[in-house]
């Protein structure tokens, strides 16, 4: 069951010029619960959580755990506890995936133990191939290899920007089962995904944008139902 709201979004804005790619968001994420970011290409979901943080500057206000992180540089959003993923795939090839994973935490103040990282590893079914280069890894494998980087410094919200590119529908699936494992672990989720079936099936709440803006916050049943979703989206898909 999702607890408290954890991570508060206020009227979150991004402007590119004379372009405003995000208009306005005001949402607010449960703790435990997976919420997916849903809309047409160029709604804006990179540019909301590139907003939310930090690689873009914003409007309005962000606070995880109660704690404010306006104006905040990325890698302090990231050591108060909001984790996230790039679109597209930033792995080293030629280097192990534990080597991957701790990349970037060796200068955190909450550095993972090998028994933390055992525990992440199992958890998102890497154990078998934490010693194995990652060019050598499958599609599924490697998106996972930046969800367990995402997750070494230990969030409690962590922001994935479509874990599931590039996935046949099997890799999907067994993507869907690792993503919710880590959320009954207690790690709280934003995910971008073009993959209906899958948002529709993990999913605990959909918030779906178009040129910018909310048009509809809900669980998959609402907005599976809601009229103007299905015309600005669902219907073209
Ligand atoms: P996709 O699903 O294709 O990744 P998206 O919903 O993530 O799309 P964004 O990539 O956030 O959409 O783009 C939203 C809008 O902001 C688009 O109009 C895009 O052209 C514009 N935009 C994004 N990044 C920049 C940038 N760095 N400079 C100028 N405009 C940008």
């Amino acid at each position: 069951e999702p607890g408290e709201e954890i991570l508060h979004l206020n009227g979150i804005g991004v402007r590119y010029g004379a372009v405003v790619a995000v208009d306005d968001v005001t949402l607010a994420v449960r703790e435990g619960e997976i919420l997916g970011l849903i809309g047409p290409n160029g709604a804006g979901k990179t540019t909301f959580i590139d907003g939310i943080s930090g690689y873009a500057s914003a409007d309005g206000t962000v606070s995880l755990n109660g704690e404010s992180l306006d104006g905040l540089p990325p890698h302090r959003r990231s050591r108060a506890g909001l984790g996230r993923t790039f679109q597209g795939i930033e792995l080293y090839e030629d280097l192990t995936v534990e080597e991957n994973v701790v990349v970037g935490t060796t200068a955190a103040a909450d550095r993972p133990t090998s028994e933390d990282l055992d525990q992440l590893y199992r958890l998102l079914g890497l154990g078998s191939v934490a010693k194995r280069p990652v060019a050598e890894l499958s599609q599924g494998r490697r998106q996972l290899v930046s969800v367990a980087r995402a997750l070494a410094g230990r969030p409690r919200v962590v922001l994935l920007d479509e874990p599931a590119a590039g996935l046949d529908s099997d890799e999907s699936l067994w993507l869907g089962e690792r993503l919710q494992a880590m959320r009954d672990s207690g790690v709280t989720v934003v995910m971008i995904e073009h993959d209906m079936g899958l948002v529709l099936e993990i999913c605990d709440k959909i918030a779906v944008l178009d040129l910018g803006r909310l048009i509809a916050f809900g669980t998959p049943d609402e907005i599976k139902g809601n009229p103007e979703v299905v015309r600005a989206y669902l219907g073209s898909t």
